[in-house]
């Protein structure tokens, strides 16, 4: 059965248990001291116009370069940085890099460059929140409407009203809202409308199949229309190919992110390729 499954799984079940579970408390021990050990790093991923092909930003990608273990996605310790609570600490800590980071790019490239930058559950519904994203656009002198918060769909749901308050009093000082990973959560439209929102994410899982599964076209496509219905933006993220670029043209997504015209980069790789 594990080899069914593939094969990682199916070494992570004949030698890799033991392993697996000295590399986890190693990284719950690990991850206090990264943020105090400058471990972690921010990658940026662009975005670009689909139509003009300007680069619009970027999304901030938090990676963490472990010194024994090397690179370590976010996937495999985001979770565990959620349930111990230090989520809030990196999470600002990647809010602050990130709005940095932007307004030097800004200033070198003469014109406004937005950040995406992802929130979690904890950090959302922390009440530091506003008080931390106010202070990261004032030590960076980031204007509030280039900072562009992701959300997903379950982090919205889960408390509706109160999710609604929070992004009111930011949406106030300016700052956009995405929802993140788009169809792959179970938010209602009718609550859809009531979220001040400025852009969906269509989730990647939609966007690799739409040129070889109609239904996955079909529901992109719809995506679209509904997010320009409601006055929305639309981004696809994770476009790996041509066809799958110009099927999203084809049916008015205006922005795009993927390694098809980009891959997550760090600081000084994202200069290198795009501001020379
Ligand atoms: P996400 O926000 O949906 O980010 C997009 C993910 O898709 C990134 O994975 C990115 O590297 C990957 N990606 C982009 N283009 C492509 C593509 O063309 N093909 C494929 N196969 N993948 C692509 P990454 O960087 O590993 O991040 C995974 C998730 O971790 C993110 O998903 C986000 O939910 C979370 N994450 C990353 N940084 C942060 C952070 O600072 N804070 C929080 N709370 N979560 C974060
Ligand atoms: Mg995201
Ligand atoms: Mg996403
Ligand atoms: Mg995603």
């Amino acid at each position: 059965r594990a080899k069914e499954e593939g094969r990682n799984t199916y070494r992570f079940y004949t030698a890799g248990m033991n392993a697996r579970s000295r590399e986890l408390l190693l990284l719950e021990g690990g991850l206090r001291q990264a943020l105090d050990q400058d471990e972690f790093i921010v990658y940026y991923q662009p975005q670009f116009d689909l139509l003009s092909g300007a680069l619009v930003g970027s999304e901030a990608l938090l990676r963490w370069q472990h010194p024994q273990l090397g690179m370590i996605s976010p996937l495999d310790f985001i979770p565990m940085a959620e349930e111990t609570g230090l989520i809030v600490a990196i999470g600002n800590w990647v809010l602050k890099s990130a709005c940095l980071q932007n307004q030097l790019w800004q200033e070198r490239a003469g014109r406004p460059l937005q950040v995406a930058v992802n929130m979690s559950a904890r950090q959302f519904r922390h009440a530091d929140l506003l008080q931390d994203v106010v202070a990261a656009l004032q030590e960076s002198g980031l204007s509030p409407d280039l900072l562009e918060l992701e959300i997903t769909e379950s982090i919205l749901m889960a408390d509706v009203e109160q999710a609604i308050e929070v992004m009111r009093q930011l949406t106030v000082q300016g700052i956009h809202f995405a929802i993140d990973d788009f169809g792959t959560g179970y938010s209602s439209l009718n609550y859809l409308r009531r979220f001040p929102i400025s852009n969906l994410k269509i989730d990647r899982s939609f966007v690799q199949d739409v040129t070889t599964d109609p239904n996955a076209a079909a529901i992109a496509q719809s995506i679209v229309m509904l997010a320009h219905n409601l006055n929305l933006q639309v981004v696809a993220e994770g476009v790996e190919t041509a066809e799958q670029a110009d099927f999203l043209r084809s049916v008015g997504c205006n922005l795009v992110q993927g390694f098809f015209f980009g891959r997550p980069a760090s600081a000084v790789e994202f200069e290198r390729l795009y501001f020379k």
